[in-house]
């Protein structure tokens, strides 16, 4: 076997090894290039913990908010919270959420969707969730994002990419490397 067959078989091991956490690529949420990150760590920068990233564009209810991950993935919703962009009281203060399961107990969301005709469980790379609002616990239409492991939010995969406050939230830039 050459070098190059190797590195194939190599390869082909590695991606039928179930169950092996991988990284993937996530990009900002709104394709418009005045959306930019509001919230890391901390809320605002500053205050009390977060551990996610809150990214946003001013609007609500007019633009797409969409699938994050880079590539091909199943992206399961939660909804039932009606139109909201100042905060409702909605499934825990997700409001209208999706969830991308990983494996080792990590996953990957996205919170707080106005809902359309664009939110339901589907498997895409990019697509249109619903739009941007602000159903469950938020102050201001927004998209939070979130990389959890058993539950806990964890901030390696924005810190990784040097997202903060202020950094770019458009569709066409990497915000971070979630695992999965
Ligand atoms: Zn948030």
């Amino acid at each position: 076997m050459n070098a190059k067959k190797m590195m194939y078989a190599a390869a082909a091991l590695v991606a039928g090894w179930a169950g092996v956490a991988v990284s993937a690529t996530a990009k900002g949420p709104i394709c418009e290039t005045s959306a930019n990150v509001n919230s890391t760590t901390y809320y605002n920068c500053s205050g009390s913990s977060h551990t996610a990233l809150d990214m946003g564009n001013a609007s609500c209810g007019e633009w797409n908010h969409r699938a994050m991950l880079s590539g091909s993935f199943y992206y399961k919703y939660y909804g039932g919270c009606a139109a909201a962009c100042y905060g409702s009281d909605c499934n825990g203060g997700a409001g209208n959420y999706y969830v991308v399961t990983g494996a080792n107990g990590w996953d990957f969301r996205q919170l707080h969707i106005y809902a359309n005709v664009s939110s339901g469980s589907k498997t895409c790379d990019g697509c249109a969730l619903g739009l941007v609002g602000g159903t469950g616990s938020a102050t201001g239409p927004h998209v939070h994002a979130d990389n959890r492991q058993y539950a806990t939010r964890k901030s390696a995969w924005y810190t990784s990419k040097g997202t903060t406050c202020g950094s770019s939230a458009y569709c066409g830039n990497v915000v971070g490397y979630p695992t999965l």
